[in-house]
């Protein structure tokens, strides 16, 4: 059987020992004569897994003791609307910043509940940088501040966390979360979807200060409210089982692996590889500004479809997988979350310079 390199931006490559490890176990959970998936979530073999799902999670990201970590389900798109559901109690009233299309899902969705400031945008640059924020434009009755830490589709990252002061900050970290170190305390509430650097769809994680749990109005379902979840410790119904198995295995995988300082170097190691490459190339080049470039996902164009196209081709014909950009986009995109080895970023940098080579 021939692994290939995958370039998805999620769902996503995952460690191979951490898949090995899954078949292993997949028809006899230690011993229990049962597969992960037909444990029931309140056995005690279930909720060994859980236990260690959660504690990895909080070693790994360093999760204070006054943060609740929650396993959901809905994807980060749900979280569009759980998060103005929760947190925008007192004011209702919240200021965001736009960088892309998830940013704006998350707008339009908010907009239906509360009272919405967007307090900067880079839609007019086609999402290519982080915008510059002036903190005299943020509101001062903000119930909380909302980012995308990392655009998935356009490859931006903020380089630096906004200080939004008492306003509690509200980070989507779907496509860059365990990527590196971060100082969970800077954040009120952080969510990612889990199939980019956690494990399978399906899971959603919330980190959320404990302060910001006060319910939801009566009329919001119970299954919206952080507080649900927070009282019957994320089981108040079924929850993802074998997803959050696979994450805490992925959380394993990271801290045998020196932890969140060591994937960071991994990860600025492989990105140089590509950005180096796109600098000095002459037929592809980085549509992202230099100081907003994101790790995990590294859009690249020739600026001609035809060639894009035959590019993606050839590629997938030498077993580089999914670089076909995002259809609202166009051009190539490599995802190189955490579970991407060096090796792959070396075939794919070795291949786009023999491309370069033939097509110049
Ligand atoms: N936010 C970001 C940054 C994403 O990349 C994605 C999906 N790729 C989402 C939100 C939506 O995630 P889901 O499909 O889990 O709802």
């Amino acid at each position: 059987m021939a692994r290939v390199y995958n370039f998805s931006a999620g769902p996503a490559v995952l460690p191979e020992s951490v898949l090995k490890k899954a078949a292993e176990e997949m028809l006899d959970y230690k011993g229990c004569g049962m597969s992960v998936m037909e444990l029931s979530h309140r056995g005690k073999e279930f909720k060994e897994i859980f236990q260690n799902a959660e504690e990895g999670l909080r070693q790994v990201l360093n999760i204070p003791q006054n943060y609740k970590v929650l396993f959901l389900q809905g994807g980060a798109s749900l979280q569009f609307a759980m998060v103005p559901l929760n947190l925008a109690g007192k004011n209702k009233k919240a200021d965001y910043v736009n960088t892309g299309q998830w940013t704006k899902k998350a707008i339009k969705e908010a907009k239906k509940y509360i009272d919405l400031n967007v307090v900067a945008s880079s839609q007019e640059d086609n999402f290519t940088l982080i915008p510059k924020l002036d903190a005299n434009n943020f509101s001062k009755d903000a119930d909380y501040f909302y980012i995308a830490t990392n655009n998935t589709i356009y490859g931006t990252a903020y380089q630096q966390i906004p200080e939004t002061g008492d306003i509690p900050l509200v980070a989507d970290m779907s496509s860059n979360i365990l990527s590196e170190p971060i100082d969970v305390s800077k954040f009120g509430l952080i969510f990612a979807g889990a199939q980019k650097n956690i494990g399978p769809a399906g899971l959603t994680i919330v980190i959320i200060r404990e302060d910001l749990v006060n319910g939801v109005a009566d009329n919001v379902a119970t299954l919206l409210d952080y507080k649900t979840y927070v009282e019957a410790g994320s089981m108040y119904n079924t929850p993802p089982c074998y997803s959050i198995y696979i994450a805490g295995l992925v959380f394993e995988w990271i801290k045998q692996g020196g932890g969140l300082k060591a994937m960071q170097k991994h990860n600025q190691d492989k990105a140089q590889l590509i950005y180096d490459y796109l600098e000095a190339s002459t037929l592809f080049r980085s549509p992202v500004k230099k100081d907003s470039r994101s790790l995990m996902n590294i859009p690249f164009v020739t600026g001609n479809d035809a060639l894009d196209a035959k590019f993606i081709k050839q590629a997938s014909d030498k077993g580089l997988k999914m670089l076909k950009g995002h259809r609202t986009v166009g051009g190539m995109r490599a995802s190189v979350y955490n579970a991407m080895p060096v090796a792959g970023v070396k075939a794919l940098v070795a291949f786009m310079q023999e491309f370069e080579r033939q097509n110049s």
